[in-house]
């Protein structure tokens, strides 16, 4: 059996994904709880395609802006690649969250899952054993050091 695990701010929750119909279910339960309670994704609602900056577009690189331009041109690239790497991560995550707003559930998963580091973002999965198996695999070990 496998259960998600959700450390919400007030309680610990439990799901059961056993079946990947369930597990699709459970992360798009949390997606919506994320979206719509806590707002963990206001900034990425808010998030504009982003575009070279106005020099750029004239061809005026010496004046690019940086932090924000997506220029391609090398002397503009360098400067804002820091700036670009972070915006990139952003944007997947933009893609992601109108995705899993559309209903893709596996779009939720990646979502919550990329944002794992944010404070109440967290979910785990924990494999609970089989009680039987267990008890035979147990059994199985029991005997082999019998034998040694
Ligand atoms: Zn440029
Ligand atoms: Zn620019």
């Amino acid at each position: 059996m496998k259960i998600l695990c959700y450390d919400g701010k007030h309680a610990r929750e439990y799901y059961d994904i056993s079946t990947p119909e369930q597990e699709a279910a459970a992360y798009m339960r949390l997606f919506l709880e994320f979206d719509h309670y806590w707002q963990f994704y206001c900034e990425l609602e808010e998030l504009e395609p982003r575009t070279a900056c106005e020099p750029c577009l004239k061809d005026l690189h010496r004046h690019c802006e940086k932090g924000n331009c997506v220029c391609a041109a090398d002397s503009c690239k360098s400067q804002a690649r820091a700036a670009r790497q972070r915006g990139g991560r952003e944007q997947e995550q933009k893609t992601l969250y109108d995705k899993a707003k559309a209903g893709d559930a596996a779009a939720a998963r990646k979502l919550i899952e990329l944002r794992k580091d944010g404070e109440y973002e967290v979910a785990e999965f924990i494999h609970i054993n089989d009680s039987i198996k267990e008890l035979e695999n147990y059994k199985q070990e029991l005997a082999k050091e019998k034998k040694c």
